[in-house]
């Protein structure tokens, strides 16, 4: 009987079996699919460097660095190729470029700013207003969209914030909590009663940042693409202890010892299990161990996103390609939310500069239904929006689809509540931790903080 049981082997599971292993605790893992990642997956093919659901990290956050640093891969962490940095947002049928010096959906720099023909006078008024606007005076959480109506006006939220800010979570901004998905923005109000004053005092912040030699830029990667992360913490644990193909459907407790069931009929006995699988699976196998906690777990909203990668001959696309790529708001009424120019934002994405690798994504909260499409009609839906949107005509060398049903947790507004309740059951169960993307952050490097948290507040306990 292991001491620990981590079910899960994405990359929140990853982190806490690895900070078992370090702890030198006895423990296992359980994944269901055939390989571990879980949403950080990266297909290679031919030289070519697919990405499946993530394609970068943030570099303010340090846990990944950190745990690639401990583990010594830190030399294939790379950045991106930042003299193509611009992206584009689609707006009344065509491509605009962000203005220079708009981070996040804050602009920090006045003359490219005013140029921009992105947004109306009015527009670029109100979103100056913000610098005006007194800060927010109780503590009440609000949505995306009223955050953003509030210190920066519509147009901002309908042309910028939704589909950048909101498209990082596939959500809805009438939906979404500021205070859950976006602490940043509300901090910055709290502390510099403007998001303008606050984002350039974190632009000075960033650029007075030590200076080391290696090239940080905000997003970052790995040479092989994410899927790198992943498979050296695996080759960094003893094989012996992580099993793929093995899936829980129950969990049950009982005299200080855990049961977790397998659906190949067998039986696991831990002191203490680690779920590190959404919310909505968590609830499933917690049902019979605490049912009001299984039954806050299942309200977590989630949205389905499907990203499309085609390869190309740089030839054949009828114009050199010079961006990371371009975002589209929901309110230009198609499918696509986004595309991405991968071989351009990052090097190491194909065998040779005489291919471009475009990474197309569908869904979200908007157009859920794309995300089931039958493979051909999504490939045909995919191509339809570049030809209209780009005037690209030409049929890519191959594309590879990955689906992601239910595979964004939507932090709505009230979510902080009900996870103070669920973590004031969690924390009522011996020996039972909840960690993962489902809960204080989705990105890569917030769980992998959960992961390795959730083992320290275990130990702790
Ligand atoms: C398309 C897309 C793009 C993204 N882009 C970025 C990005 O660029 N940067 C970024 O930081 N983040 C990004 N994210 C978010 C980030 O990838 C995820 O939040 C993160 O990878 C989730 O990791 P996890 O381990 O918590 O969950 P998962 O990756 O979902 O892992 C959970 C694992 O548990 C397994 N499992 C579930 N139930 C059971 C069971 N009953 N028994 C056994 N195993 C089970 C699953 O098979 C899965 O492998 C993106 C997400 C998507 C979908």
């Amino acid at each position: 009987m292991p001491d620990f049981l981590v079910i899960g082997g994405g990359i929140t599971g990853l982190a806490a079996a690895y900070e078992l292993f370090r702890e030198g605790q006895d423990f296992i893992l359980i994944e269901e699919n055939d390989y571990f990642g879980g949403k950080v997956k990266t297909n290679l093919r031919d030289g070519f460097v697919i990405e499946g659901g993530p394609d970068c990290f943030l570099s303010e956050k340090p846990q990944v660095f950190q745990i690639a640093r401990e583990l010594k891969f830190e030399d294939k962490i790379i950045g991106t190729n930042d003299e193509f940095k611009g992206t584009y947002i689609l707006s009344g049928g065509r491509l605009h470029e962000l203005p220079e010096g708009l981070m996040m959906m804050v602009p920090t720099k006045i003359i490219p700013f005013a140029l921009s023909p992105l947004i109306s006078w009015p527009g670029k008024i109100r979103m100056g207003m913000d610098l005006f606007i007194p800060r927010k005076k109780d503590d009440e959480d609000e949505s995306l969209y009223s955050f953003v109506t509030r210190r920066l006006g519509r147009e901002a939220l309908e042309k910028i914030a939704e589909p950048l800010i909101g498209g990082i979570h596939a959500g809805t901004p009438e939906e979404m909590s500021v205070k859950a998905s976006f602490p940043r923005f509300v901090e910055m109000e709290r502390k510099y009663g403007s998001l303008i004053r606050g984002m350039l005092a974190a632009k000075k912040a960033f650029s007075n940042r030590p200076k080391t030699k290696s090239n940080i830029t905000y997003f970052m990667s790995f040479q092989k693409g994410m899927g790198e992360l992943a498979e050296n913490i695996v080759k960094n644990l003893p094989d012996y202890k992580l099993f793929t193909g093995k899936k829980a459907v129950k969990v049950t407790y009982q005299k200080g010892k855990y049961r977790t069931y397998l659906t190949d009929g067998e039986i696991i006995e831990s002191k203490h299990v680690i779920l590190a699988v959404p919310a909505y699976n968590a609830a499933e196998l917690l049902e019979e161990v605490n049912k009001d906690l299984a039954e806050l777990l299942a309200q977590t909203g989630f949205a389905s996103s499907a990203t499309i990668t085609l390869a190309y001959r740089k030839e054949d696309w009828p114009f050199k390609v010079n961006t990371f790529g371009f975002v589209v708001p929901r309110i230009e009424k198609r499918h696509l939310m986004a595309l991405t120019y991968s071989s351009v934002k990052w090097s190491y994405r194909v065998p040779d500069q005489s291919f471009l690798l475009v990474r197309a994504f569908l869904g979200g909260a908007n157009n859920q239904e794309d995300v089931f499409l039958p493979e051909q009609d999504m490939v045909n839906l995919v191509l339809a929006e570049i030809k209209d949107i780009l005037g690209v005509k030409a049929k890519p060398l191959f594309y590879e689809i990955f689906r992601w049903p239910r595979g964004m947790a939507q932090y709505k507004v009230g979510h902080l509540e009900r996870l103070d309740k669920i973590e004031k059951l969690v924390f009522e169960m011996p020996g039972l931790a909840l960690a993962g993307s489902s809960y204080r952050g989705i990105g890569v490097p917030d769980c992998i903080k959960s992961g390795r948290e959730a083992v320290r507040n275990l130990l702790n306990k």
